[in-house]
C-alpha cells in the first residue's frame, strides 16, 4: 500500500523553445523550394494556365473525373431512388461539377488518363 509505484513521472519532458542561438545568419538554406505545393491555375489576366512547375503553359490536357459522374453531376434518382426524386442532380464533389479538370501538358504527358 505504501509503496509508490515506479512510474515514469520522473521524466519531465520539457519542450525547450529554441534558444537564441549564437550562430545566426546561417538560416535561409531550408529546402523550401522542393516542398512547395503543386498548383495549376488559370490566370485570367494573362489568359493562360500557369503551372507551379512549368510556369505559363499553352499545352493542356483534360482528365475526366474518376468519380463516375456525368459531366460533374450525379443523377440522384438513379443512385438512390429512396433519397432522391427523379431528376435530382447531385453535384460531384470530386470535380465540383466540372466533369474533370485541366492539367498541365508537361506534367501530365505520361499520364494515361489524360485526354488530349
Ligand atoms: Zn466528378
Ligand atoms: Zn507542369
Amino acid at each position: 500500500m505504501a509503496s509508490t509505484p515506479e512510474s515514469n513521472s520522473n521524466y519531465s519532458r520539457r519542450f525547450v523553445a529554441s534558444p537564441h542561438s549564437a550562430g545566426e545568419g546561417r538560416e535561409g538554406d531550408v529546402s523550401e523550394t522542393a516542398q512547395k505545393p503543386y498548383s495549376f491555375v488559370f490566370d485570367e489576366a494573362k489568359d493562360t494556365w500557369v503551372c507551379s512547375v512549368h510556369g505559363p503553359v499553352s499545352w493542356t490536357g483534360w482528365v475526366p473525373c474518376w468519380n463516375g459522374c456525368q459531366d460533374g453531376y450525379f443523377d440522384g434518382y438513379e443512385e438512390d431512388p429512396l433519397w432522391y426524386d427523379e431528376g435530382d442532380m447531385e453535384t460531384c464533389d470530386i470535380c465540383d461539377g466540372e466533369g474533370g479538370w485541366t492539367v498541365c501538358g508537361e506534367c501530365a504527358k505520361d499520364n494515361p488518363d489524360v485526354e488530349w
